[in-house]
């Protein structure tokens, strides 16, 4: 079944033109960041010397949910603060009908890269067998998934939003066998931030995820946001020639992320190495190791 797509929005910033991507790279501020300790420094260096396979694979058998946020102090909307991910590049892929998740799915766990799903979950059927190995994997695997309504339905009610939400959680619970399964990050179906959302929203305390680029911007584009103190949220649908886009430009992206000492990465993944800087080393022992 395929929808109507969703416009991609233009970006929220100028386009830089291509010869001025090359220009000083600016860290950004993270006052919250505080410097590990030596010794602690020490020890996941020395964690990361001797890291293995079987490490991997078991490093990233972990599950986000609004627990792996607790000692994040997010905003409610990317927009309060465009800078949030520092210069990480955050994936996220909207909607997810269809055979692509798979192809999608595999093409980031192959290079060791994390993203934010927003499913409908009118697509996700749980007596599927095939959906549910896929759903369970994807959670497995350290992804992380975002309410984006059940039926793609935009403009609803806060009362309305409040029921469809309760039935998206319940949905995923029962698909990912885990009653502890829950919701941090949201985006409307067709960007349509309205303000009964915005609210709805706040009441809740999730996290808006806005985005700056599709896959009508070529790699470099996460440059040029960056270089503009604004962090780079590609969003991707079902489609192929999204698909494509990203087998094409996924390897470039995490080239980006490591001249500028950043990640790859899920909304969560993305925040979360913003304020506690030893994530980076472990997405480069990582992604080495995967594209290898
Ligand atoms: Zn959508």
């Amino acid at each position: 079944m395929i929808e109507s797509q969703e416009p991609i929005k233009p970006p929220i910033v100028q386009r830089i033109p291509i010869e001025n991507k090359q220009e000083e790279y600016k860290p950004l501020p993270s006052p919250k960041y505080v410097p590990l300790t030596e010794p602690r420094q020490k020890s996941i260096m020395e964690e990361f010397d001797t890291i293995t396979e079987g490490d991997i694979k078991e490093r990233y058998q972990r599950r986000v949910t609004v627990k792996s946020y607790e000692n994040l102090n997010m905003p409610y909307d990317t927009r309060e603060n465009p800078a949030i991910f520092g210069r990480n590049i955050v994936m996220t892929i909207d909607d997810c009908y269809g055979e692509n998740s798979k192809h999608v799915f595999a093409a980031l766990k192959e290079k060791g890269v994390t993203a934010t799903f927003f499913p409908n979950t009118q697509y996700l059927n749980p007596k599927n067998e095939d959906t549910v190995k896929l759903w369970k994997e994807i959670y497995e695997s350290g992804f992380e998934i975002g309410y984006h309504t059940t039926n793609h339905t935009g403009n609803m009610s806060i009362e309305e939003l409040n029921e469809d939400f309760q039935k998206f959680t319940q949905h995923m619970r029962e698909l990912l066998g885990d009653p502890d399964f829950s919701i941090k990050v949201a985006r409307p179906p067709y960007g349509a931030w309205d303000d009964e959302w915005n609210k709805w929203v706040k009441q809740n305390n999730l996290f808006n995820i806005r985005w700056n680029m599709g896959p009508n911007e070529k790699s470099s584009y996460a440059n040029a946001l960056g270089n503009q103190n604004i962090s780079p949220i590609v969003i991707l649908h079902s489609r192929d020639n999204d698909v494509e886009w990203l087998k094409e430009n996924l390897q470039e992206l995490i080239l980006i992320a490591k001249q500028n000492k950043s990640i790859v990465g899920s909304v969560y993944d993305s925040a979360f190495r913003n304020e506690k800087d030893f994530l980076f080393e472990d997405f480069i022992k990582r992604t080495e190791y995967m594209i290898k």
